[in-house]
């Protein structure tokens, strides 16, 4: 069986890194798919043996009149609806903002299994903000370098029983 997984948070996280790095070169756009806007970015992912769509989230760094705010919540709870499984990323070099509570407010309320992971987590500048994600009340974070493919084991480990 396979599953979808929304990769969540504010902008500049490493989430569009991440979605690369899992989609690879297998990247499938799916611009004129019915439900898939420009916001969200669709993809055929893979994790060792496991086999998944993942879900990218986006167009938020675009201005706009409505507020960054008001668009991340209305774009995260899209995402949440359509996915199995969110994984939801804080900055762990900036530590957790309060951007970040909003959306863990949201993910903890709607959404069907959350996992929380701290990324850009290479090196000790990192240590605190992965300590302060424990305080998002979603679990114990993992400890993730997109950009450096670290972390990938335990994501593994986490989304395997989901799977
Ligand atoms: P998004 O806005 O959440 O999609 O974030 P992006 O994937 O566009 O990344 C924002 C910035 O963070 C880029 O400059 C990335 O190169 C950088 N970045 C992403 N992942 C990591 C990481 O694991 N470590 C570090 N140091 N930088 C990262
Ligand atoms: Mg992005």
């Amino acid at each position: 069986m396979t599953f979808s997984l929304a990769i969540v948070g504010r902008p500049n996280v490493g989430k569009s890194t991440l979605f690369n790095r899992l989609v690879g070169k297998r990247l499938a756009l799916v611009d004129d798919q019915p439900g898939v806007t420009r916001d969200l970015r669709e993809g055929a992912a893979r994790l060792g043996d496991l086999r998944f769509t993942v879900i990218d989230t986006a167009g938020l760094e675009e201005a706009t009149d409505e507020s960054l705010q008001g668009r991340m919540r209305k774009l995260t709870e899209r995402a949440v609806d359509m996915a199995d499984i969110c994984l939801f990323l804080i900055d762990a070099r900036a530590g957790v903002t309060p951007m970040d509570e909003v959306l863990a407010e949201i993910l903890r309320k709607r959404a069907k299994h959350v996992i929380l992971a701290a990324n850009k987590g290479e090196g000790s500048a990192a240590d605190a903000g992965v300590l302060e994600a424990y305080g998002l009340g979603l679990g114990e974070p993992i400890r993730l370098s997109a950009e450096h493919g670290e972390g990938l084991n335990d994501l593994y480990a986490q989304l395997m029983p989901l799977s």
